[in-house]
């Protein structure tokens, strides 16, 4: 599996501090509107860094423009299931009518440098020996962490990698999962307690696209001084972002969902 390794250099603010806030956002799907709102309260909680964890494009209408912000930022991602199908590496033939569609709008609407750029996201992002991030399961980035027994072998995947944290995205619905059993879906912005001993699985939930029936954007900030998950939500404009899929000759029902957060 192709890893980033971010090992703690003086000079980057990502290691700089004792008291770590860090960012963790996913699956944005092209949707700018909700891309900029976040990191516009991101950047509001003074948090130390961003680390993305994949789907950085398909479904909605601004893929570019959401890559642009991610290389410009310097955020390091991982690679998502639409990542790797819009970049060309693989085909969405397992994919519905309707994410396909939009995947080869993708593909066809990215500039070579973006293309390129996705194509070459690794598939696990490790920051130092603190946690783990992933879009997927830790092996496979089209599985989905739902249910006991997915969870289960991700638990045991954990325990192999020699991490007690990972951030996993993928079913765009905000949950905690910890080695005691712990099942939380985080249907609202809240916080968790990481407490010693424990390994936890932990999903920010859907910036572009959520699906628990809140609409507005989600992410969470992980803490690691006071070692606290804390999960956001923001509003954003889904009016704009829901109009340009129509307009971009999208279908429609990509367009409606955004308004239901479904
Ligand atoms: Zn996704």
């Amino acid at each position: 599996m192709q890893t980033l390794y971010l090992q703690g250099a003086s000079k980057n603010p990502l290691f700089s501090s004792a008291f770590m806030r860090q960012a963790i956002i996913s699956d944005i799907h092209s949707n700018l509107e909700a891309l900029v709102a976040v990191i516009e309260r991101i950047d509001a909680l003074e948090v130390n860094s961003i680390v993305c964890l994949g789907d950085i494009v398909g479904y909605n209408a601004q893929p570019n423009e959401c890559v642009d912000m991610i290389r410009e930022r310097g955020i390091p991602s991982v690679m998502g299931n639409h990542d790797a199908r819009a970049g060309g590496l693989e085909e969405p033939d397992n994919f519905n009518p309707i994410a396909k569609r939009a995947v080869l709008w993708t593909r066809s609407r990215l500039s070579h440098e973006n293309l390129r750029f996705l194509c070459g996201l690794p598939r696990m992002v490790r920051v130092q020996d603190r946690f783990a991030a992933v879009h997927g399961a830790i092996d496979d980035t089209d599985t989905y962490i739902l249910g006991r027994c997915e969870i289960e072998r991700n638990f045991k995947l954990l325990e192999g990698s020699g991490f007690l944290l990972c951030f996993f995205g993928h079913t765009h619905l905000s949950s905690v999962y910890s080695s005691d059993g712990m099942n939380l879906d985080m249907h609202t912005s809240g916080c968790v307690e990481i407490r010693q001993g424990l390994s936890y699985l932990i999903n920010p939930g859907a910036v572009g696209q959520p699906r628990d029936g809140d609409p507005r954007a989600s992410f969470l900030v992980y803490d690691s001084g006071k070692k606290l998950i804390t999960f956001e939500r923001v509003e954003y404009d889904i009016e704009s972002a829901s109009r340009n899929v129509i307009e971009a000759g999208l279908p429609k029902e990509l367009a409606s969902r955004l308004f239901i957060g479904r």
